[in-house]
């Protein structure tokens, strides 16, 4: 098919949900992706923040193509190396005991939803309530819909699932004000993603645990988008000096080849019996095998360390870029290689002219533009990246 005739199929045969930006993508090599006309852009969306190894890794592909030549599937009736592999890593970086495996972000948030309900519900069967916080992104799924704390995406759903209430980000009164004994869990990105990147202040999440643990109820850590190392540490939580009782990962967990986890301790997970939770493809030897290898990469190739200076260096940058332009921007904030930019006006046409000169770039809440990149770009990406920015953003100033 030529470009036109993709464009056109596209728009006749795709359900029409997403605002495509008007490129499309061929191949991709580290930090760079290649469009059909072989125009190069440089990747500071990393697929939302999914491709941590950057484009087409020698080992992720090495890893993939070794798995697929043995075997992608046989369904969770039977034992794979490469499951138990992953299921022993995850639960290494973590701490935690136990591990599942799904297919996407959505469904390790609704199987923490029902771990956390079933849990509960073993000492009160009316213990139900699932507090999140507004701005809050969990997915698409009825359950984790209702759980993110953004009216426009649950416009027109209803009826959506009792048992779910919202309190704002970074405040503990209201959060105070919200629980007691009937609260069965809390529900938190330790840096809101999709939200506009909010980081809270230093102890809310310490006492957002401490409250959970008055009530009885489960601390729940969405590290869908803040975690594998992306902010410096494996999980954004660990700089909070907190610890949940169910964490949940995906995007950046296998480099690209979808794949869902949730993880908890042994006491909760007990909760669950045969027959109680499941999945088809979830956890298969293909999907596992590339999480191998960004586990692996992520805990010994120094991509944390790097994710941390390389991600200090940009911020800096940017605030540079702030200083040059104070009335355009009016926060540059994030940890690590997840970094928000807030403006003072809508952000989609920066992130067009971006895209024009060669740089990928994306703009959440409407007016946040976010940096969300492989973990593996230097300080010569962002030297690329800052005169490109900096032109496009005087044009607005
Ligand atoms: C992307 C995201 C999800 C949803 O993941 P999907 O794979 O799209 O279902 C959930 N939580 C957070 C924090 C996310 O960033």
């Amino acid at each position: 098919m030529n470009d036109e005739e993709i464009y056109s199929e596209d728009a006749a045969h795709y359900l029409p949900v997403f605002t495509r930006y008007k490129i499309i993508l061929d191949h991709g090599e580290g930090p760079y992706v290649y469009d059909t006309q072989g125009k190069k852009y440089l990747d500071y969306l990393g697929g939302i923040a999914v491709n941590v190894l950057g484009h087409n890794h020698p080992a992720l592909v090495q890893a993939i193509s070794t798995q697929a030549a043995k075997m992608i599937h046989c369904s969770n009736l039977y034992y794979t190396e490469a499951q138990a592999k992953a299921a022993c890593q995850l639960s290494k970086v973590s701490g935690m005991d136990r591990v599942f495996f799904g297919n996407s972000g959505a469904e390790a948030n609704e199987g923490a939803i029902k771990l956390a309900r079933k849990y509960a519900h073993m000492s009160d069967p009316d213990k139900s309530l699932i507090i999140a916080a507004n701005n809050s992104f969990h997915g698409r799924t009825i359950a984790t819909l209702t759980a993110t704390g953004q009216p426009k995406y649950h416009e027109g759903f209803g009826p959506l699932p009792d048992g779910f209430t919202h309190v704002d980000f970074n405040n503990i009164k209201q959060l105070e004000e919200k629980m007691d004994d009937k609260t069965c869990a809390v529900m938190l990105e330790a840096i809101q993603g999709e939200g506009g990147v909010h980081v809270p202040d230093a102890d809310y999440l310490q006492k957002v645990r401490a409250l959970c643990d008055k009530y009885n109820a489960l601390l729940i850590f969405d590290e869908i988008q803040c975690g594998m190392g992306r902010t410096g540490t494996f999980f954004a939580y660990e700089q909070f000096g907190v610890k949940a009782d169910i964490v949940t990962l995906a995007k950046g967990l296998a480099g690209g080849v979808p794949i869902g986890a949730f993880m908890t301790s042994n006491k909760i997970a007990a909760a669950f019996h045969p027959g109680d939770h499941g999945t088809t493809f979830g956890g298969n030897p293909l999907a596992c095998a590339a999480a191998n290898v960004v586990l692996n990469a992520i805990q010994h190739n120094g991509l944390m360390e790097n994710a941390k200076a390389v991600g200090a260096y940009l911020t800096e940058q940017l605030k540079g870029l702030q200083r040059k332009y104070p009335a355009l921007i009016k926060e540059v904030r994030g940890r690590g290689l997840m970094i928000g930019m807030e403006i003072t006006q809508p952000g989609r046409a920066i992130v067009d002219e971006c895209l024009k000169e060669g740089m990928i770039i994306n703009c959440t809440a409407g007016n946040v533009l976010r940096f969300v990149p492989p973990l593996i770009i230097t300080k010569q990406h962002v030297d690329e990246l800052i005169p490109v920015l900096d032109k496009v953003l005087a044009k607005h100033n």
